[in-house]
């Protein structure tokens, strides 16, 4: 068992100062006004760790080249840095073969047990042409047995797919989630009704609101206004400021509030090195400050953080710093459906960060453990 002295502590709902934070078998055991005989002082603001349900890489890699357990144990400890605690490493509409090495490897990952590897997100490849972003065309198609196998295994921990509906039928959709899966949808330009008939079937969020989506005007709400206006929905929202204007991000906090809005980095393999260039198709992808790009201009993916997404909310998008921490813990939780995880309550597991007051991450943990620290990270790669 350990006790920590939290000086400032969220823990979900309020925010709580001087507490003790026990520890014990990876779980939260209490959380007490009495910070006396305590094994650590926390000297800062204590949060749920940080769950990001769409992250394609970090630390050099990305998963699409490399499905490995290596790649996803170089991602975590990349954006754990960031205080990300928990991620469905995402992998972006690829061929079957590579689909597999990507399931293959997550099953590694959950059958190891391996700290903050929850599940796997396939961001295609049942998307629209028209919307496909840095999705490769050759690669999108229909929906086959194979696919709808693979997403159907029960290996994988959480498995969370991105469809495009006028791709993938509302039977299928109905299908994919009785079996368990989560269905987003995204990359797509379809029509408000096809968007609905995807939610009545059990659609439950949209990936990365704004972006690659159809629009929304006078007389074609499109899938804007369907992720904005069902209550139901979960949107993941991209906050680094490049993707979506902070105003955008506001209205989108206005509909959904913070329990129907998380925070996503969609991270690439920039985040948590000094990458500049990736390797990408036939072309490349290249960081010019905190915006990633194609050579023909097209954005693709971000150099986004967790910890950078938060601030951003907060501080551009001016949402209360206690929504801003649940937008990156606790509502992408309940999405993803680990009720373990997002909030700082007895019986939860024990994903902590400590936050400084630039809210930046100053340590993480993940069921208890502590995690490399910035500086120790720093320090090994120099
Ligand atoms: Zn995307």
């Amino acid at each position: 068992m350990r006790h920590y002295h939290a000086k400032q502590l969220f823990d979900g709902e309020h925010f709580l100062h001087d507490v003790r934070l026990s520890v014990s078998d990876g779980l939260i055991i209490g959380i007490s006004k009495q910070p006396q005989k305590t094994d650590e002082v926390l000297d800062g603001l204590v949060s749920a760790g940080y769950v990001d349900t769409q992250v394609n890489g970090g630390g050099g890699l990305l998963f699409n080249q490399q499905p490995q357990l290596s790649t996803l144990r170089t991602m975590l400890a990349a954006h754990s840095q960031f205080g990300t605690t928990a991620m469905l490493p995402t992998l972006i509409t690829d061929s079957l073969e590579v689909m597999q090495r990507a399931a293959d490897a997550v099953a590694e990952a959950v059958q190891l047990d391996e700290p903050g590897i929850v599940g796997v997100h396939f961001e295609g490849p049942h998307l629209s042409i028209a919307k496909r972003g840095i999705h490769a065309d050759t690669e999108i198609r229909s929906l086959s047995d194979a696919e709808l196998a693979l997403f159907c295994r029960q290996d994988l921990g959480k498995v969370m797919i991105t469809v495009a509906p006028e791709n993938v039928s509302p039977d299928l959709i109905r299908d994919l989630v009785k079996q368990g899966v989560v269905v987003a949808l995204g990359h797509s330009a379809a029509t408000v009704e096809t968007v609905l008939l995807a939610i009545e079937a059990g659609a439950s969020g949209f990936t990365h609101l704004f972006n690659a989506m159809s629009g929304l005007s006078a007389r074609d709400p499109g899938m804007i206004a369907a992720a904005l206006n069902d209550s139901r929905v979960y949107c993941g929202l991209i906050a680094d400021l490049i993707h979506v204007h902070p105003y955008n991000g506001r209205l989108a906090y206005r509909c959904k509030n913070w329990q129907r809005l998380m925070l996503v980095t969609d991270a690439m393999a920039h985040v948590g090195c000094d990458l500049d260039v990736l390797p990408w198709l036939d072309t490349q992808i290249t960081r010019h400050g905190n915006k990633l790009t194609l050579d023909n201009g097209t954005i693709a993916g971000s150099a986004l953080d967790m910890a950078s997404a938060v601030r951003n909310a907060h501080q551009h998008m001016h949402i209360e710093l206690g929504h801003a921490l649940n937008m990156a813990s606790l509502s992408p939780a309940a999405f993803a459906g680990l009720e373990q995880l997002g909030q700082l309550k007895v019986g939860k597991q024990a994903d902590f960060i400590l936050l400084d007051r630039q809210l930046s991450v100053v340590s993480s943990w993940i069921k208890g453990e502590q995690q490399m620290t910035q500086t120790a990270a720093a320090q090994s790669k120099g």
